[in-house]
């Protein structure tokens, strides 16, 4: 993971600016976050010592509504980190065309490490030191690496409390009893699904002809994986914080999952019921799983594991970013060049805050929808969102992720304009 991650998703979106010919004011406002908080989260041990975490929140820009954004409990999280995802979900929100800017937070954690009762007292810690700075008005917090839905549920308890009020619109990804959206857990995965579908027929592509490695088995590899298998597609590698496995035949991702639930392994297994058989498969490590000669490549873990490093060695024809920025800046170009295609991480994995949306949407209504209405409304968002990048791709002759960001561009760069630019005053047009 780069140091410079923010530096570099910044230069990328002035970059991307400039050559759609954004207006500077709209350049300007996203160069810099609106607000951060980092604070010190004391938390009680089960040893009866206390040890003190870092907490970030940062709500980046709220140009088209209050900012959304998950929260990350990681040992490598830093301020840097934070923004940069921060900036990443302003672009994301646009691209899909709902009413919320982009926020993030995180706190340095390695979260296996706690008991589940410290958990819950750092997931409260949390909400404690931030209770002033989140709100359904104005940022409102959602799982992300690391975090689940009963860490919101705890989060949105502490909230609740502090505010001596029900408040279910302050965070998303909660408990269903608490207010959760039906579809919430998988909606990452089937974003990205459908997005990979919308693109698999306008390149024509056979889902049966088609081989798919995934790095990362967490919520979102998982969901996508199962979903396009299946659909046909044959997942031939997949991967998790340890290490990954291989197999030319092909394997049964519910299989694999439901092994690594109770065994806490990734193993090459087959099961039926509650018995799994070993089939044969090769283990393999993350960087040879993103290096392997398959047809989709699916990065669904961090940031940055394609760089200009190992960028050359990709032989992946198309890459369908599921995890928040897994292409460094300077690899797009050496991507481009070698004709691997890209689908960009602000419309593949923006399944999750769009069902986000619908969950607020539903608590600020108090009235909670179906899952077939969940999945049809997110079908509809999504689709209509490829078809905005995809005419931008036709018109332009620019890369998917440039007719992405162009398109939320240009909605955030309308909001801004419309308070008025130095154009606008200086020719009182
Ligand atoms: N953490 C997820 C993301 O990066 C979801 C954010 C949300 O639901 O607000 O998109």
């Amino acid at each position: 993971m780069s140091d410079d991650v923010y530096q570099d998703a910044r230069a990328r979106v002035e970059r991307i600016a400039k050559e759609a010919e954004v207006a500077p004011e709209v350049i300007d406002a996203l160069m810099q976050p609106k607000a951060v908080l980092t604070a010190d989260i004391p938390v009680r041990m089960d040893d009866g010592s206390t040890e003190h975490f870092v907490a970030y929140r940062c709500r980046y820009n709220d140009a088209l509504g209050p900012t959304k954004g998950g929260i990350r409990f990681h040992p490598g999280v830093s301020l840097e980190e934070v923004k940069a995802l921060a900036l990443w979900m302003t672009i994301k929100c646009a691209v899909v065309g709902i009413p919320y800017g982009g926020g993030k937070g995180g706190v340095i954690v390695d979260p296996k490490q706690l008991s589940r009762l410290e958990l819950e007292r750092l997931s409260r810690g949390y909400m404690r030191a931030m209770a002033d700075f989140v709100g359904p008005d104005t940022d409102i917090p959602a799982p992300d690496v690391y975090t689940n839905a009963r860490i919101m549920g705890w989060m949105a308890d502490e909230y609740e409390t502090i505010h001596r009020r029900k408040s279910p619109a302050v965070i998303t990804g909660k408990p269903i009893p608490h207010g959760g959206s039906l579809g919430r857990d998988e909606a990452t995965g089937r974003g990205a699904f459908i997005v990979i579908q919308e693109y698999a027929q306008r390149r024509d592509i056979d889902p049966k002809e088609t081989t798919v490695a995934v790095q990362g088995l967490g919520n979102a590899g998982y969901h996508v994986a199962r979903l396009l298998q299946k659909e046909g597609y044959k997942i031939v590698a997949v991967s998790d914080s340890k290490g990954g496995i291989h197999s030319e035949d092909g394997f049964d991702v519910e299989s694999l999952y439901q092994h690594k639930q109770d065994t806490r392994k990734l193993e090459g297994v087959y099961c039926e019921g509650s018995v799994c058989e070993m089939i044969e498969s090769k283990s393999i490590s993350n960087e040879e799983l993103l290096e392997l000669d398959v047809d989709l490549l699916i990065p669904a873990a961090l940031e940055g594991v394609i760089n200009e490093g190992n960028a050359k060695n990709i032989r992946a024809k198309v890459i369908a970013e599921v995890a928040n920025g897994p292409i460094e800046g300077n690899a797009d170009q050496i991507l481009l060049d070698a004709g691997v295609e890209v689908l960009p991480d602000v419309l593949t994995n923006a399944g999750g805050v769009t069902v986000s949306y619908f969950e607020w949407v539903q608590n600020r209504q108090g009235y909670p929808w179906s899952l077939e209405k969940v999945r049809e409304r997110l079908e509809d968002e999504l689709s209509t969102a490829f078809a905005d990048m995809w005419k931008i791709y036709e018109e332009k002759n620019v890369p998917l992720r440039a007719a992405a960001y162009t398109s939320a561009l240009e909605r955030i760069g309308e909001a801004i304009e419309l308070q008025g630019t130095q154009a606008w005053f200086s020719d009182g047009k």
